[in-house]
């Protein structure tokens, strides 16, 4: 086992624990520490660190546990993540987390966190309602008084104040750890068989359960490993997949289109963690609004986000070509209605554009892989083919 394997194996222990024992284990070391679960896709984690807590990203329960309650909640047309998150909450599993912040991406999310509500779990729950219009002084005012909500929440359990000093600092380590995975996904783009998309899912995942700075020195090491050479290069085709932002793929599906023949060398599986794509400023007077300007100025593109101005699926394309890819897999959740309302959209696109694409849905406990793995393995072979006949 080299150094890499060591560390997916502790990442694949944290990212399948579905007690989160790891951040509750830090909560109990200080009793002022607090723990607030998000849902996905992007919430600001710096607030919660500045204010003595960690922010934990609660992505399902994946096929690590069977739903039963969860189904009395939810019409059998939704996807199937919050039933997860149903059963994980009223079986106890996040007990001793403080709060919930539920950020707003569809009706579904929206409802969980009325039932997170109604069934009194936490201390708080929070719909974090993101602003669709960009100008700084509305939609901008807007999202600086939501995270001065949430930290006036946090405030009314630990009593611990909140400065400028310690929202710098966190911000400061946020923007390490969102810096050490642009080069990752920088270095996979040269040398993609360094690190495989399953490894470097679960390492990203993790990160999602740990503090920060004990994330950062992982991924540090991870840099450290991939610029040596590791692994063998294979006869791959080079793929984005997109539209699983929200409900995740079940880790075997991950290896699943890797064996049939992908190197997939960018996705939207964890994208809040790379939600923000420049460093936010970490010396303002006023950090809350460096954080309102950079999720108004410089976020990623998803679904989940009004963007008449700069259309996703032209970023999409974007994003494919820089990465130099032979084509797109849109893979969405069954039943996610903002991934595929989409989906054609940027399907579209792609055809204007020659960029070829499939598609196809997954639900994140997911447990017959043959046919994806069949339709994938046709397309990379077609890929294969269509370069020899135009070469
Ligand atoms: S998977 Fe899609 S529909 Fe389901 S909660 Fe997430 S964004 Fe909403």
């Amino acid at each position: 086992m080299d150094k890499i394997d060591k560390i997916v194996e502790q990442c694949k222990d944290i990212v399948c624990d579905i007690n989160y024992t790891l951040p509750k284990q830090w909560k109990n070391k200080n009793k002022n520490r607090v723990l607030v679960g998000y849902l996905p896709i992007y919430f600001p984690r710096e607030i919660v660190w500045a204010a003595n807590g960690l922010a934990v990203g609660i992505m399902g329960a994946g096929d690590f546990k069977q739903v039963l309650k969860g189904d009395a909640y939810y019409q059998s047309y939704i996807c199937h993540m919050p039933r997860g998150i149903i059963d994980l909450a009223l079986d106890g599993h996040l007990n001793e987390f403080d709060g919930f912040v539920f950020p707003s991406i569809c009706d579904v999310i929206r409802n969980l966190s009325g039932i997170f509500q109604v069934e009194k779990i936490g201390k708080f729950s929070k719909y974090l309602d993101y602003p669709q219009n960009f100008n700084k002084e509305i939609g901008g005012k807007f999202y600086k008084s939501e995270m001065e909500d949430i930290l006036e929440k946090i405030y009314q359990i630990n009593k611990m104040p909140v400065g400028k000093e310690q929202l710098n600092e966190a911000i400061r380590l946020y923007n390490i750890n969102r810096q050490y995975l642009r080069t990752i996904y920088d270095i996979r783009e040269k040398y993609p068989w360094r690190l495989s998309a399953y490894e470097l899912y679960v390492i990203v995942r993790a990160g999602l359960s740990m503090p920060v700075d004990e994330h950062n020195q992982l991924l540090e090491t991870v840099i450290e490993e991939i610029n040596k050479e590791r692994g063998i290069p294979m006869d791959n085709i080079r793929v984005v997949v997109w539209g699983a932002f929200c409900e995740q793929m079940p880790l075997n599906l991950i290896k699943s289109i890797e064996s049939a023949g992908c190197y997939i060398i960018d996705d939207d599986f964890i994208i809040g963690s790379r939600w923000i794509t420049k460093d936010v400023d970490e010396n303002s007077d006023d950090p809350l609004n460096a954080l309102t300007e950079a999720f108004l100025n410089h976020s990623t593109f998803s679904s989940s986000i009004y963007d008449v101005d700069n259309p996703k699926e032209k970023r999409l394309v974007e994003l494919a070509k820089k990465r130099k890819a032979d084509g797109i897999i849109f893979a969405s959740p069954s039943f996610c209605d903002p991934a595929l309302l989409d989906t054609p959209l940027c399907q579209k696109h792609c055809e204007k554009n020659n960029m070829k694409y499939i598609n196809f849905q997954f639900s994140e406990n997911t447990g017959q892989f043959k046919v994806i793995k069949e339709q994938v393995g046709a397309f990379s072979d077609s890929i294969k083919l269509w370069e020899d006949i135009t070469a």
